[in-house]
């Protein structure tokens, strides 16, 4: 029987410190922070820490976790205020993380922070639309045709290349980011904390911060070591993915835009072309679908090649960069997303669904946002986080959550590949695909829990009625 994780970890404590670290480092990263170590084992390795003699400290105006999006953009723009920050990252970079296709929204976050030039010159595919297909029927969303003022481009890319552009651009701003280091436990005395961090041999050291961003993704460290996890709305979905060497790409009408397949209600497929030749193709589907497929995760992946007739011609035979992985049960998210001395961006605050690419967008918005206020509150300006940050941050969260749940009942299906779309509707719909989700000019955000289920109504209605219509001229 297989050893569950807690059990793993329960038998490793009694090993020395410096092993059970290492050995705890290397579960959290296998299991990507799905299921991974709780509270009580952050507390454990706290205690043993204790145990040490006086360990180093180091004292920053503001340490920001994670080195992915949300915590490059924060820190660059608290480094630019003058701060002294820095970043700790559990992992190498490069690193592998899933989330490759960018919204334009999220343009306006990489340029605040300065990180625009540096990812234009690695020459990483330009994005300028979304395609949606169905039994051959193909609607497609330009971004340059969108309803809200704002960027008609992003890229597509290969993550573990991009984050690393970015925390590069990032160290030669020179704030430093120490590799290999994990945040094990936080002691918060008013808005101050005191942060014990341990590194690849085991070593544990502390750093006092004014303020902590916690940008650490599916690990998601402040919720996790002060029982902050709340279950998502959404419910559980999976993922099989890979790269593939796509020398037929040339069948598709591509590279520049993401394709999402409708392979039935509520299963799909992504489908992103890299400038290196390669595509990110991935299956999302409620967990049930994947028993209906036997063998190892590549044989189940190329049985739903097979099975979907617009892939199987350009990816039946298609060489895997890596074996397929498996994702699943990431929608969490958490009781709120600031305290005093902290705050929470990114996938931490709550990740909702890939189908429209969402994740680096709101991880980008929300650092921009919490840095700014950030810097206000390291001022002495007295901040309505609940305000000025929750609600802010929600009003966009929520627009996509509504478009997802549309997608998953068929209600955007029915809008997406519906005859004669009027083009002005199809702007604002784009606005949302685009990332452009607080934009309450836009009618199809700021009404954004009625109006798609209004639109798909007038849609069925005007079918049918033209149906009866051709049936009793017939
Ligand atoms: C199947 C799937 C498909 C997706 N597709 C897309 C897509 O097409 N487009 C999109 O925009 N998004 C997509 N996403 C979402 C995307 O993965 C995330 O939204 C995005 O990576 C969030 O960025 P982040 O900076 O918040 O977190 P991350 O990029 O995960 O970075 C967090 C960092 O924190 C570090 N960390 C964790 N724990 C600790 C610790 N204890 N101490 C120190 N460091 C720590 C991690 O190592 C990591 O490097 C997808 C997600 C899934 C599950």
């Amino acid at each position: 029987m297989q050893e569950t994780v807690e059990g793993q970890i329960a038998r490793i404590r009694t090993v020395p410190l410096k092993k059970e670290l290492n050995k705890i480092n290397s579960l959290i990263n296998q299991h990507i922070d799905f299921g991974s170590p709780h509270l009580s084992d952050f507390r454990a390795l706290q205690a043993s820490g204790q145990k040490q003699k006086k360990m180093n400290t180091e004292k920053v105006d503001v340490l920001v976790i994670g080195a992915g999006p949300a915590g490059t953009i924060a820190a660059s723009l608290v480094n630019k205020a003058g701060y002294k920050v820095k970043i700790v990252e559990k992992l190498k970079f490069p690193r592998f993380v899933i989330g490759e296709s960018l919204l334009p929204r999220c343009m306006e976050a990489l340029t605040e922070a300065g990180f625009l030039d540096a990812v234009k010159s690695k020459g990483f595919q330009e994005k300028s639309g979304a395609k949606f297909v169905r039994n051959g029927k193909v609607c497609d969303y330009s971004f340059a045709d969108q309803f809200t003022p704002g960027w008609s481009w992003t890229w597509q890319v290969p993550r573990a290349e991009f984050d690393k552009t970015l925390a590069d651009t990032l160290l030669q701003m020179g704030v430093p980011i120490s590799y290999e280091t994990t945040v094990t436990a936080i002691q918060f005395n008013g808005p101050h904390s005191m942060t014990t961090v341990a590194d690849a041999n085991g070593n544990t050291s502390q750093i006092e911060a004014k303020f902590i961003i916690d940008s650490s993704g599916y690990g998601r460290v402040i919720p996790r070591l002060f029982n902050m996890d709340k279950p998502s709305s959404l419910p559980p979905r999976k993922a099989l993915f890979a790269h593939t060497i796509d020398k037929k790409r040339a069948l598709s009408d591509e590279p520049d835009r993401i394709t999402i397949v409708e392979h039935k209600k509520a299963v799909w497929v992504w489908v992103i072309p890299f400038s290196n030749g390669n595509t990110s193709l991935g299956f999302v589907a409620d967990p049930e679908f994947f028993d209906h497929y036997k063998g190892n995760m590549n044989e189940q992946f190329r049985g739903m090649i097979a099975d979907e007739p617009y892939l199987k011609e350009r990816f039946r035979e298609v060489e895997l960069v890596f074996d397929t992985k498996l994702l699943q049960s990431w929608s969490t998210t958490t009781t709120k997303f600031y305290g005093d001395g902290f705050v929470l961006t990114g996938n931490v605050t709550e990740f909702l669904d890939p189908v429209f690419s969402s994740g680096v967008t709101l991880a980008a918005a929300s650092s921009q946002l919490a840095a700014h206020l950030v810097i206000r509150k390291l001022k002495g300006e007295h901040i309505d986080w609940e305000k000025e940050y929750t609600e802010k941050m929600m009003e966009g969260v929520e627009v996509f959550r509504s478009y997802i749940e549309a997608w998953y009942d068929g209600t955007l299906g029915t809008i997406f590949f519906a005859d004669n779309q009027d083009p002005q509707i199809k702007s604002m719909i784009c606005s949302v695909l685009a990332g452009y989700v607080w934009d309450s000019n836009n009618p199809y955000v700021k009404n954004h829990k009625t109006a798609l289920y209004k639109l798909a109504s007038m849609i069925e209605l005007r079918d049918k009625l033209q149906k009866n219509q051709s049936a009793a001229n017939s």
